[in-house]
């Protein structure tokens, strides 16, 4: 089965994990046949983030597998227009990563956040994607941001977090949220559970790499009681639609 992984990251982490170099993702990738992955930078989303996308640009360079997500920092406003249109004007970067509370302090609705989604709505509407690292606290807030900006489509990364139960209910009718599966809970029931509030066609395949194994997220979806046909839906074709290059 084909896999598109539209949550992965490159560069090092304060946790442990071994397994940080452009070689080790495309092992990683290779071992389990994942065709095109969408990274952000780890220097970027803890550290600096206009060293993290330089970084970033740098390592995926000449890949015709690997693309880009370009990581703004709401603290920093006018710079981080800056690094929207450098990065966004490039082929190889399809969207945005965007942060909140945690390395950020700042909610996910907060007024940097809404100037930048202002100007990719205007100006990049064909790059109109927006990954959210997105746990349960945050949800509303993504919810809020989607309803305001329905041109523009927002992958809640992580689905929301542990109580995924109550996300997929509250996302149901909010079109433009897609629900990213990884986190460091596989757990029983969450794509079936997902599937049935809000369609196949609007979960996708990510894996958090290099920070996770993709071997949980994959098992999440292959072990799920759903069609053949939804399993490749998940792991490959939304992400086709979303990112056709
Ligand atoms: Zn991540």
């Amino acid at each position: 089965m084909k896999i598109i992984d539209v949550h992965a990251h490159y560069g090092k982490w304060f946790i442990l994990t071994n397994k940080n170099s452009m070689k080790d993702t495309l092992e990683i990738m290779r071992k389990y046949s994942i065709e095109k992955a969408i990274l952000s930078s780890s220097l970027a989303i803890i550290y600096d983030f206009v060293e993290g996308n330089r970084e970033l640009a740098k390592a995926i360079k000449g890949y015709k597998n690997l693309f880009g997500y370009v990581f703004l920092n709401p603290n920093y406003l006018e710079l981080s227009l800056r690094e929207m249109k450098k990065y966004l004007s490039k082929k190889n970067f399809v969207g945005l990563k965007l942060y909140s509370n945690g390395y950020i302090n700042q909610p996910l609705n907060c007024k940097g956040h809404e100037k930048f989604l202002e100007v990719l709505a205007k100006d990049y509407p064909e790059k109109g994607i927006i990954l959210f690292h997105c746990w349960f606290q945050s949800v509303s807030q993504l919810i809020e941001l989607a309803k305001e900006f329905p041109t523009l489509k927002f992958i809640m990364g992580h689905m929301g977090g542990i109580e995924w139960k109550e996300v997929v209910e509250k996302v149901k009718e909010v079109k433009n949220v897609y629900l990213e599966i990884c986190s460091g809970y596989p757990l029983r029931n969450k794509i079936e559970d997902a599937v049935k509030a809000v369609g196949a066609q609007r979960i996708l395949f990510g894996s958090d790499m290099t920070l996770l194994d993709p071997g949980s997220s994959l098992g999440m979806v292959l072990d799920a009681e759903i069609s053949l046909e939804k399993k490749e839906r998940i792991l490959y074709k939304n992400a086709k639609e979303l990112f056709p290059r």
